[in-house]
């Protein structure tokens, strides 16, 4: 079986395989925030995400929903659909927290009158800077209506997250997606859903469940992760 690695990322490797349509997506246990300043190997992990982020694309898919997700194949892997990656980190904000609260003073915790969407660049020479629509136009990335579509994508996949996660005593604070354009230019959830691309809070405790721990060296990083997964399976 012939299989080259077509990417290698902060967090995952992508694979070929025999299906020019279709990639494997080994998941690390490298961790990195501050644009790679930091970085740390967590074992499990690496488990932990690809279980957790096949979740949450199934479940998506079952509310209709869908994305690049395929399968998971092993305890690290999934196989994927091959998508143009738009170079967008589509965040949408439940509660004020991180780069939101620096940005508009709001305290972290503080809750969003209705969710946000923000876009910022995937760039690391520029730090990913927040983009404005105008900016994201000229640099020719997505049009507007494009950009209609990934908000209202987003704020769909905010809506059943919220559903599944209430239950099971999580808020959902805040949270990265990413979107490819398949073969026929049409745009797919792509990417991962983890705790390295969500804020997840203890709806009781308000304690920390996600990559804020690696971030603000709060220690028991994977411990958060696997209650995450804990929770998803608990009901
Ligand atoms: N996020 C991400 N990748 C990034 C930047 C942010 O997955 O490169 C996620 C982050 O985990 C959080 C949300 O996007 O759930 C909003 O992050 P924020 O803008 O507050 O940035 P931060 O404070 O994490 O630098």
């Amino acid at each position: 079986m012939m299989e080259n690695i077509l990417y290698e990322g902060k967090a995952k490797i992508i694979y070929t395989t025999e299906n020019p349509e279709i990639i494997r997506v080994a998941y690390k246990n490298d961790t990195t925030a501050f644009n790679g300043e930091k970085f740390e190997k967590l074992e499990g992990k690496g488990q932990l995400n690809n279980e957790i982020s096949s979740y949450f694309f199934s479940y998506l898919k079952e509310q209709g929903i869908e994305s690049h997700f395929v399968k998971k194949i092993s305890n690290t892997e999934q196989l994927v659909r091959r998508v143009d990656i738009v170079p967008l980190e589509v965040v949408t904000r439940n509660i004020a927290a991180g780069s939101l609260s620096k940005r508009i003073g709001w305290e972290e915790g503080r809750k969003m009158p209705e969710p946000i969407v923000e876009f910022y660049f995937k760039n690391d020479d520029l730090g990913d800077p927040m983009l404005a629509d105008v900016h994201i136009q000229t640099l020719g990335l997505a049009t507007e209506s494009d950009l209609e579509i990934l908000r209202k994508k987003a704020l769909e996949v905010n809506n059943h997250l919220l559903n599944l996660l209430e239950p099971r005593g999580l808020l959902l604070v805040d949270f990265k997606l990413e979107f490819g354009r398949d073969a026929s230019g049409q745009l797919l959830l792509a990417d991962e859903i983890s705790p390295d691309t969500c804020r997840f809070w203890d709806a009781e405790t308000q304690e920390k469940l996600d990559k804020d721990r690696f971030r603000r060296d709060l220690g028991g990083v994977t411990d958060a992760y696997a209650e995450v997964l804990r929770r998803l399976n608990s009901i």
